[in-house]
């Protein structure tokens, strides 16, 4: 059995707990917040996905399937591309305010996390 299809994007050599005194920044993956276009390692943003039924929620882990968009951990950054409607053209999708209010909490969520596990 040979596997055509190639994913660029999981890579399975993510160590989940590793403490590293000084990381090694060159070799990390980099991606862009859609709303202040900051570049920064993938792993300081939050993934935002749009799963195959439409939905959007924070991918915590990065490795949900679907379109996704990546975001500071910033409320800020959330609100503007929410307003200068950078996520929902990232994402392909109209957001409405429900779902704008679910990301706010995931988001928040997501960002504490982050603090925590850091
Ligand atoms: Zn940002």
């Amino acid at each position: 059995m040979k596997r055509t299809a190639r994913s660029s994007e999981a890579k399975r050599s993510e160590p989940s707990a590793v403490k590293t005194a000084s990381p090694p920044l060159r070799s990390l993956p980099q991606r862009t917040c859609v709303a202040c276009r900051t570049a920064r390692a993938k792993r300081e943003l939050v993934r935002v996905v749009r799963s195959p039924t439409g939905e959007l929620s924070v991918d915590l882990r990065g490795k949900a399937s679907g379109r996704g968009a990546y975001l500071d951990p910033d409320p800020a950054c959330l609100e503007r591309g929410l307003a200068e409607g950078a996520l929902a053209k990232a994402l392909e999708i109209d957001i409405d305010g429900v779902t704008a209010d679910r990301l706010r909490v995931e988001l928040a969520a997501a960002a504490k996390e982050r603090r925590s596990s850091a």
